[in-house]
């Protein structure tokens, strides 16, 4: 995704390079050619416009700073309005805490779960994982392999069929722990039950963060799905994995729109180290280049 909007998106503001005022068709030209790469990078249409419209309001409406050319004034309301799709940088504060962890099955919820375990490990935290995945058999294994590795605790209990008995065990069972982050099951579509047992648990254990993972190659799909979890459960950060791939992102960028948090992680390969704080700052910038 990235290299392609990059791309287009520092074509399009070149344009404007050497203007002397905001003239109305070089901004139009501008917002053609971001919507075209937004949606190319399957950003939801509905935003693309609504993100499109404010840019252009604000370009033509907006008085030029003085000593600001015409490119750096339309390049900086192009990064406000991104900024502003994006939401806002996600706080993670290092203290005793639980995270739940939610998402369809395959979106990377357990490899995730295993790389935030060791992500705050090395911030010095006491951590501990909860795999209450009793749909998908391997799920308790692969995060067991995944935490011995990195001498973490990790309760479940493959023969337990009920999640909510799972999870209150397990809340036992690490209440020496300063963080818990409690793996859920995912589904291959957002099934009715899915949703209940994840408000129950969400209702037992009363988390911190309720965190949701899209893979960055859902398209158009992420949105609905981002809705009905932020719905249940109250979404408050985003974890885009498979970024590393080939996926062009957008998806999950309107994922984060609909919940209105922010991205906490990016998931950058399949290693247990692959896993980035997420700066929209920065991302933007290199965006824009
Ligand atoms: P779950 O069903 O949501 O628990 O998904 P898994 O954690 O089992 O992940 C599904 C697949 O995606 C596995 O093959 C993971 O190795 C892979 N995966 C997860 N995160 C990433 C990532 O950031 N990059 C890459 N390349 N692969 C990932």
């Amino acid at each position: 995704m990235l290299d392609s909007l990059s791309t287009s998106l520092k074509d399009a503001v070149k344009k404007l390079a050497g203007k002397a005022v905001v003239d109305r068709a070089a901004v139009e030209e501008l917002i053609r050619d971001l919507q075209r790469a937004l949606i190319q990078s399957d950003v939801n249409v509905k935003l693309v416009m609504q993100l499109s419209q404010s840019i252009k309001k604000r370009a033509l409406e907006e008085e030029l700073p003085k000593g600001m050319g015409v490119k750096d004034h339309v390049l900086r309301i192009v990064y406000q309005e991104l900024v502003s799709l994006m939401g806002p940088e996600t706080e993670l504060e290092l203290k005793p805490q639980k995270i739940l962890m939610a998402g369809l099955q395959g979106s990377g919820k357990t490899t995730t779960t295993g790389k935030l375990c060791r992500y705050l490990q090395r911030k010095g935290m006491k951590v501990g994982a909860i795999c209450c995945d009793n749909f998908r058999p391997g799920a308790f294994v692969q995060l067991q392999t995944l935490c011995k590795k990195i001498n973490v605790p990790i309760y479940g209990d493959p023969n337990e069929k009920d999640a909510l008995t799972i999870v209150r065990n397990g809340l036992s069972a690490l209440r020496d722990v300063e963080v818990i982050i409690v793996d859920t099951a995912g589904r291959h579509a957002l099934e009715d039950d899915l949703i209940d047992e994840i408000m129950q648990i969400n209702d037992a254990v009363k988390p911190t963060h309720r965190w949701l993972v899209i893979d960055a190659a859902l398209g158009q799909g992420a949105r609905d799905q981002a809705k009905r979890f932020h719905e249940a459960i109250g979404i408050d950060g985003v974890i885009i994995t498979k970024m590393d791939g080939t996926a062009k992102g957008g998806g999950a960028l309107s994922a984060v729109a609909e919940t209105g948090s922010g991205i906490v992680f990016i998931g950058s390969g399949e290693t247990i180290d692959d896993l980035e704080r997420f700066d929209p700052d920065g991302f933007i910038s290199r965006l824009l280049g």
